[in-house]
């Protein structure tokens, strides 16, 4: 194995949005490392492929000609300005993510197949800083004195290597949240979701606006159509992983059944292609803090459970804890210490960051068990511009969104 000697303090395993936001910003900082990714890029990912604006905006504190390239290029990226709600008895909400768009405003979000998006941003970490390791799989961890040995295997072939610092970014099925962060599969805080790709899916929304649709029997969690560039779309549902345990749920076959015989979505299905299999994968929510630091180690991304458990966004707060895990590394090499109360820092800063949000967004979830509330709310701001303009704040502001979770709230409405 090629390893470079003098690379080897700091090792990123796995190049999703978390590990290559921790290269991207570890580069910047003039930070040797070594980043191994067990595939070969271009790699898929499952996924439903929305870009918040959050993702733009990590993106622009990288670099502002980077977060630009995206708006440049739609034929990867469809840019998205809002989002359709769709309540359990059908009502639509349409809530633009900004109050009022200029002719010259760019999309504050964007639809990308995770092969293009992730693509972009592994094609982001070359730089003389970052030694990059394709086909090679992080597959053992041992504790040292001073540090971790970590084995990796590429072609069946595996080899050791020590490092000071693991920044493990390896997804869902992290090997290091496992056996260094002791972070197991709790189905409260987990959900499943499948997604497949289709084209002539008619009524795409004209701005790109993607669709959370909540089901009555997808509950909690939805199903949903995202618009992507080409007039395609990726479709796809999620769902709690303990409902979907307890009500024996066969998300694939449900999904099926939603698009042939839901009376509004069948129709809009009549003339669409199939264009992938039905793939399916797992979401680790972030409704419960973990800790996500140790000796010698910090968990970025899926790998620290960090998905919002109201929209299953996950690709933002991947990219957050890889620019805050590089930060800290730094910080980590200049005082010589990597200790877990030194790297504890780390889950500080990104709960500081995250965590009201998240809690928020878990109290949202649990709200969407109440289908008749869904349905009062969505019909009531669906009849009234005034409401659809504060929930549209809403999405700016954390302390708007509290309102969702104030009883007084729901109280107001009843006289709107
Ligand atoms: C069905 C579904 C729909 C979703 N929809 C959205 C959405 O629309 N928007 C959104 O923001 N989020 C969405 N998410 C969540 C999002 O996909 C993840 O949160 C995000 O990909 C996390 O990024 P990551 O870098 O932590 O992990 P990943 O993207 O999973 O990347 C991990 C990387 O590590 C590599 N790897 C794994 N194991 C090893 C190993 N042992 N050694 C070396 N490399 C390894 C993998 O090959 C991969 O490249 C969805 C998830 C699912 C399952």
């Amino acid at each position: 194995m090629p390893f470079r000697n003098d690379f080897l303090d700091i090792i990123i395993s796995g190049a999703g949005p978390a590990g290559c936001s921790a290269s991207m910003f570890l580069s910047k900082n003039g930070i040797k490392h070594t980043l191994i990714e067990k595939a070969v890029f271009p790699r898929d990912k499952i996924c439903g492929d929305a870009l918040s604006g959050k993702v733009i905006s990590i993106l622009k504190s990288f670099d502002v000609q980077t977060a630009n390239e995206l708006s440049a290029n739609q034929e990867l990226f469809n840019p998205c300005k809002g989002v359709v709600f769709v309540s359990p008895n059908n009502t639509k909400l349409s809530i633009p993510f900004k109050l009022e768009y200029k002719a010259e405003d760019k999309a504050p979000g964007f639809v990308s197949k995770r092969i293009n998006f992730d693509n972009f941003l592994f094609n982001k970490t070359e730089s003389p800083f970052c030694h990059r390791l394709q086909n090679c799989e992080l597959t053992g961890i041992e504790k040292l004195e001073n540090g971790l040995k970590i084995t990796t295997t590429t072609d069946k072939i595996s080899s050791t290597i020590n490092t000071k610092l693991l920044i493990a970014a390896d997804g869902s099925r992290s090997i290091a949240a496992k056996q260094l962060g002791g972070i197991l599969i709790d189905k409260n805080h987990y959900s499943g979701g499948i997604r497949t790709y289709y084209s002539g899916v008619k009524n795409l929304h004209k701005e790109g606006y993607i669709e959370l649709i909540f089901l009555k029997n997808y509950q909690p969690g939805y199903f949903w159509i995202f618009p992507l560039p080409n007039g395609n779309a990726n479709v796809g549902a999620g769902m709690l992983s303990n409902e979907i345990s307890k009500q024996r749920v066969d998300l694939k076959k449900m999904m099926i059944d939603t698009i042939k015989t839901h009376p509004e979505i069948s129709k809009r299905f009549e003339e669409a292609v199939l264009e992938d299999s039905i793939k399916g994968w797992g979401l680790p929510l972030g409704s419960k803090k973990r800790k996500i630091s140790g000796n010698n180690f910090i968990l970025c991304g899926d790998a620290a459970s960090l998905i919002d458990p109201f929209t299953g966004e996950g690709i933002a707060p991947a990219m957050i804890s890889g620019k805050i895990a590089a930060e800290v590394a730094k910080r980590a090499i200049e005082a010589d210490n990597y200790s877990s109360n030194f790297l504890s820092q780390y889950d500080k800063e990104l709960y500081t960051k995250t965590w009201n949000e998240t809690r928020l967004s878990y109290m949202l979830q649990k709200l969407t068990r109440w289908p008749w509330l869904f349905n009062f709310v969505v019909g009531k701001a669906a009849r009234n511009p005034e409401l659809q303009k504060m929930i549209t704040s809403m999405f700016d502001s954390v302390d708007l969104r509290k309102q969702f979770t104030n009883p007084m709230f729901y109280l107001r409405l009843l006289f709107k």
